[in-house]
């Protein structure tokens, strides 16, 4: 008879059949992008589902955003119905925050730990630098930060690290001495950061096997997306949970972090079934210590591994896909992978060059609404760039232009200060253990309470070892004035009035809790809010309507989840990470880093800011295989694209507060020319007519192709390279080695000038001051026009 999961199977070529139906132990399916990688893993859990293989229970998958997690989830729901609840389909985060909620008081901690964001481990961290002076010796927050998480990824700790350091260079001894305070500090607020949340976990499987066991025998099915993202700490993870379970009667023994069996024990359980899925050429989180490896050795780890070859793509145009191969092409150390599609040709890649950033996202915001008029919906748009200030100017031409917009990666929002204190308050609530939340909210409002205060608390909970939070209740006992006293017995109170609300009386059954309630009890009562009622600042007024945003996030995520605890929420608010968004983008057009963009399609992509030190970004020059890294996020970017790619650049770019001239990014040079069409400039103050723009792409090194004539038809980006790989210097020497730089012009009002394209004019008046001098010019036949007196091509009569 048919199998139950025939329908499951339809429309698949062989290869994501035999990808669905594979039943051994590991199964790894390497291809390239939009070859339904991610589809295939829904259909196979769809599949076990189906075929009453694994209770839902069994099922853990892991993907790379939240978002991406919602969406597996209800495809999975639409193939198999109600009968996915149960499964485990959530980030490695929030797959270790659900196992460290459970077993953290086996280790130390209580299971109303807070989870740290980059924000905090960096107020912490800046805390220990200052107090061991160790910006002295070149150690700053930034740079102890990041080597932490480096080495908390490698499963390293303070003293494995002091075991291999060198420890007679002082700067490392410091070193070694801020990673195990900062670690202490954690412990002692009860706080994990998001690095621990992976290495703990694997630290609580080492240390306690049958702990392990517990999940071991709970998830047969793991399976993971995005592999080729996945760092140490994560593959360690993978491993602990897919071992084997050994039978009770003989205990394997620890040693060394590692677990030690006896040769003739039999397991009594079999290691999970292991499905991973990725591509080595969209890796792009090596920064974050992603390790290509980990896809390469997926054979040699487990040995008799089925490998599944994925060609077809069923994303995106033909034209799209070549260049997409072409650019990925350059790479070395890579297999080569053709991939093939056959929706046919498509739209040529549209190019197009500003004369400024705001030229660009002019450009960007135009051609979205002639899609919008074609009938093309925002939410079938996205906008990419290479970092988050790039977004700023596209964002103001988008206003201006009334096209709705949603930042992706919008952890903008709990970036925010009232956002950041209102959560402080939340977590003092829920982990009175806290104190660096503590020390957020002791003085916001503003109650009179300074750095001295707070280190007079600090002092007298060291004497009398209790919590910072404890020492408050104690005012009387701290011998400090009579008014401070009233604030900090004060906010004592407001703190217990609301633990009352929020949190369960005792034991482990959770009464109904109202997080909203709570956080109005905690903004209202401790004059939070009364205090930006009564400010002048208009910024206030958004502030208040921030929090109110808060509060109704809280409603809504009681009304999801009616079981939903303080702790509950607290966790989902702090695993929103960098890749993830509240509420989806619908009727909206998408703005994000190329970094978040990941796993996503859409129909329309405008890759913005392809320019040298953008894309490639001019911190990866330095660093090891940097721009092989951003050859392959430049391909992620391509990829999303369905029907219509637009790369776009601009000629000069502010940045840092300073306006530069820009260069094309070498990996234009990468794709085809037949693949292309560059459009001309739709007519910024700046640029309109075209020939402007058309003279100063020429002063770059830009060509115009053939016709020559009717620029904006064909113009071509550069000229090609015979040699496909080089360095910048060689690229620059195509560049005319003169740019203009007007810079030390000096322009006053009635000033004859000659501008290249435009002709002779006047002066009317001059704004704006150093780099950003600005001349307002009457031409006598091409009307006003404002120019940027750096890099314009005029000369003064
Ligand atoms: P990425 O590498 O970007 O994560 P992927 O390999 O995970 O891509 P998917 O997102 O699973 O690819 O699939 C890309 C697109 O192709 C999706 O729209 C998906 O629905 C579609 N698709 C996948 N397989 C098929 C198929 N056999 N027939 C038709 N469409 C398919
Ligand atoms: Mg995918």
């Amino acid at each position: 008879g048919a199998r139950p999961d025939e329908d499951l199977l339809e429309g698949l070529n062989p290869q994501q059949r035999e990808a669905v139906t594979y039943r051994g132990q590991a199964l790894l399916i390497v291809a390239g992008a939009g070859s339904g990688k991610t589809s295939v893993l829904t259909r196979r859990i769809a599949s076990l589902l189906r075929g009453r293989e694994a209770w839902p229970s069994q099922i853990l998958a892991i993907t790379f955003t939240n978002k991406a997690a919602g969406e597996m989830r209800e495809r999975v729901e639409q193939l198999v119905g109600d009968s996915a609840r149960g499964m485990w389909i959530s980030t490695f985060h929030s797959a270790c925050v659900r196992i460290l909620r459970r077993e953290a008081e086996q280790f130390g901690f209580t299971k109303s730990f807070t989870i740290y964001d980059s924000g905090d481990s960096r107020a912490l961290i800046k805390r220990l630098v200052k107090q061991h002076e160790a910006d002295a010796y070149g150690l700053t927050p930034a740079a102890v930060q990041g080597k932490i998480s480096k080495l908390k990824n490698e499963l390293a700790d303070a003293e494995s690290y002091a075991r291999t350091a060198n420890l007679s260079d002082p700067a490392e001894r410091l070193f070694v001495e801020i990673f195990g305070d900062y670690q202490r500090e954690l412990q002692k607020a009860n706080a994990f950061d998001f690095d621990d949340l992976i290495g703990q976990t694997v630290f609580l499987f080492r240390a306690f096997p049958h702990v392990a066991d517990v999940y071991r025998r709970r998830f047969r099915h793991i399976l993971v997306d995005e592999y080729q993202d996945t760092n140490h700490a994560q593959y360690a993870l993978i491993h602990e949970l897919t071992r084997p379970v050994v039978g009770a009667a003989s205990e394997p023994y620890a040693s060394g972090g590692m677990m030690i069996f006896e040769a003739d024990q039999a397991p009594e359980l079999e290691g999970a079934s292991l499905t991973v899925v990725g591509d080595s050429d969209q890796s792009i989180y090596a920064f974050r210590g992603a390790d290509i490896r980990n896809i390469s050795e997926f054979e040699r780890d487990f040995p008799g591994a089925k490998v599944v070859l994925l060609e077809q793509n069923y994303r995106s145009t033909q034209n799209i896909l070549s260049a997409a191969n072409a650019v990925i092409g350059h790479n070395f150390d890579r297999k080569d992978k053709k991939l093939w599609t056959d929706v046919g040709e498509g739209e040529k890649i549209v190019g197009f060059t500003g004369y400024s950033q705001h030229d660009e996202a002019q450009f960007v915001a135009d051609e979205v609404e002639t899609l919008r008029r074609g009938g093309l919906d925002y939410s079938q748009m996205a906008i990419f760039y290479r970092t988050n200030s790039q977004s700023r100017a596209l964002e103001e031409i988008l206003i201006r232009a009334a096209v709705p917009y949603k930042i992706m990666g919008g952890t903008k929002f709990y970036e925010r200060a009232e956002i950041k204190d209102a959560l402080a308050y939340l977590i003092a609530v829920a982990n009175p253990a806290d104190e660096m939340a503590m020390r957020r909210i002791i003085n916001r409002p503003r109650r009179g309470i300074g750095d001295v205060t707070i280190e007079t608390i600090a002092r007298y909970a060291a004497d009398e070892q209790i919590t910072f939070r404890d020492a408050l209740a104690n005012a009387t006992s701290l011998g400090v004035g009579p008014k401070i006293q009233t604030a900090i017995t004060h906010l004592d109170a407001v703190l217990v009035e609301a633990a009352e609300i929020m949190l369960p009386a005792s034991g482990e059954v959770a009464p109904p809790t109202s997080v909203a309630d709570g956080l109005n009890v905690l903004l209202n009562k401790s004059g939070y809010r009364d205090a930006l009622r009564a400010s002048k600042d208009a910024q206030d007024e958004a502030r208040l309507e921030n929090l109110d945003e808060l509060v109704a996030v809280a409603r809504e995520f009681a009304r999801n989840n009616p079981e939903g605890t303080l702790l509950d929420f607290l966790t989902e608010v702090s695993l929103v990470a960098d890749a993830d968004d509240l509420d989806d983008a619908s009727g909206s057009v998408s703005l994000m880093t190329l970094h978040t963009a990941k796993g996503l399609e859409y129909d329309a992509v405008f890759l913005t800011g392809v320019e040298e030190d953008l894309i490639p970004h001019r911190i990866s020059a330095g660093e090891p295989g940097g721009p092989q890294e951003e050859r392959r996020l430049f391909y992620v970017g391509i990829t999303r694209a369905r029907k219509r790619l637009y790369l776009s650049l601009a000629m000069t770019r502010a940045q840092f507060g300073e306006v530069s001239v820009a260069m094309p990014s070498r990996f234009l040079q990468e794709i085809p020319v037949d693949l292309m069409h560059w459009r001309q400039s739709p007519g910024d103050v700046n640029s309109r007519g075209g020939t402007q723009s058309r003279a100063l792409n020429a002063r770059r090194g830009f060509s115009g192709g053939s016709g020559g004539g009717r620029y904006g038809d064909d113009l071509v980006p550069l000229p090609r390279r015979e040699k496909p790989a080089g360095d910048l210097s060689q690229f620059a020497n195509r560049i005319p080695a003169k740019v203009r730089d007007n810079g030390d012009m000096v322009l006053g009002p009635g000033d004859r000038i000659r501008h290249d394209d435009f002709g002779e004019g006047r002066v009317d008046a001059v704004t704006g001051e150093g780099a950003k001098r600005v001349a307002h010019v009457r031409f006598d036949s091409a009307g006003a026009k404002k120019l940027l007196i750096k890099i314009a091509p005029i000369e003064k009569l």
